[in-house]
């Protein structure tokens, strides 16, 4: 048996976000240890053939299970108020677990259209294994709903959504999947269960990709899926075993002791992207701002229900000017790093339509909403002021 930490039964999210993990080793540390091993040695060759017999918990190999890995792992649960987690090398391959774990040949899958690119590259790939996936609008629970099929096995939404900050209504979509016998698995990237536990609204599933909020300061690639103990050992793990797309113990370490400042780096973050998305409103070069947090967003409503009443630190805007518009005032920063990656204390911008968004026509982009003159930037932890006069240099030189 693999001991829990000795905490009171009623602690909360906060002291878990800082204590939840495994008991100190015998050297009484107070930083929690790195486990750089590949394996674990057992007393004699009874007991490591009663291990892996799975008679007798204990840790074996790190393919799949390692003690960094397993505290990373209940400590991220305990934030999801979900049974159980498995740490995957990278946000994507914790999807690919997903897939391979509850799918099969002749499944069909729901997914919103809006959801990270490489997830809709992934889901569509699997076409090719005889797995369908159809895509739908982010925030018409009727398109969903009438996209569910009798092979309908799993819905897959991320919320809110990359650039456009669209706010999906996880509970109406929980409702779907189960009256169709079906399950919802929602990417928790973007609000992280210091914003937004899933499952408390009805989803069955919670990916995660670590490489972002989790960790927080933009140093390592790590995924997570939070489910249930039974799902966990009865489809999930089996997998992991044998595919491997396991999470190294050092990555697992940045992520764990990046929960730690999770829940106020998101509070801070999403403040000043709020008072950012307020102050870019009132620019008079800006001629839109997405931000769940702002009252002219069309779902402003369920995202203040839905996230705690916080916005999320990702803010998009569209300048005047187009795509040279959007550029001239990304390179007149000197502050804001020039970079797709997100869920960093560093305040990261980035054209989508020609770099996220890169691939499509400009037909597709347009269905997407996706603007030349648009501009994602995802609030770190510097000063709202700098970061508005980083802006402003561009912006007031617009013509
Ligand atoms: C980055 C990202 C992923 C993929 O995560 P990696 O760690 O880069 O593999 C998945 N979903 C969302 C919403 C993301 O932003």
């Amino acid at each position: 048996m693999i001991p829990k930490v000795d905490l009171p039964a009623d602690a909360r999210l906060d002291t878990l976000a800082v204590r939840e993990g495994l008991p100190r080793t015998p050297w009484g540390e107070n930083s929690e240890a790195l486990f750089l091993s590949s394996s674990f040695v057992h007393p004699d060759a009874e007991t490591a053939a009663r291990r892996f017999s799975g008679e007798e918990e204990a840790f074996l190999y790190s393919r799949f299970s390692n003690p960094t890995v397993t505290m990373m792992e209940r400590r991220l649960a305990a934030l999801e108020g979900m049974e159980g987690c498995i740490g995957t090398s990278s946000g994507m391959s914790a999807i690919l677990l997903l897939i391979l774990g509850l799918l099969k040949a002749g499944d069909h899958v729901v997914c919103s259209q809006s959801v990270f690119g490489s997830t809709v590259k992934l889901f569509q790939d699997f076409a090719r294994f005889g797995v369908e996936t159809s895509f739908v609008a982010q925030t018409d629970v009727g398109q969903w709903r009438a996209a569910v099929r009798p092979q309908t096995k799993l819905l897959f939404a991320e919320t809110p959504s990359n650039p456009l900050t669209e706010v999906c209504d996880i509970a109406a979509l929980a409702d779907v999947a189960h009256r169709a016998g079906a399950l919802l698995a929602v990417d928790n990237c973007f609000c992280t269960p210091a914003l937004q536990q899933p499952v408390k609204l009805g989803a069955d599933l919670v990916i995660h990709s670590g490489t972002k909020y989790l960790d927080g300061q933009g140093r390592v690639i790590a995924g997570a899926v939070c489910a249930s103990q039974e799902m966990i050992q009865t489809k999930l793990m089996p997998v992991l075993r044998g595919a491997g797309m396991s999470l190294s113990p050092f990555n697992a370490w940045v992520v764990l002791k990046g929960l730690e400042t999770l829940a106020i780096r998101m509070q801070a973050q999403s403040a000043r992207a709020l008072e950012l998305a307020h102050w870019l409103e009132a620019q008079p070069a800006i001629e839109r701002v997405y931000h769940p947090g702002l009252a002219s967003h069309p779902q402003h409503a369920l995202a203040m229900a839905q996230q705690a009443g916080c916005g999320g630190p990702v803010v998009s805007f569209n300048v005047r000017g187009g795509r040279a518009g959007a550029f001239a005032v990304i390179d007149a920063t000197r502050i804001c790093s020039i970079t797709s990656n997100l869920g960093d204390t560093k305040t990261t911008v980035t054209h989508p339509a020609t770099t996220s968004h890169g691939k499509l026509s400009e037909a597709q982009r347009q269905a997407a909403g996706i603007a030349q003159g648009m501009i994602r930037l995802a609030m770190g932890l510097e000063h709202v002021e700098d970061i508005k006069a980083d802006l402003l240099r561009g912006l007031s030189a617009l013509p």
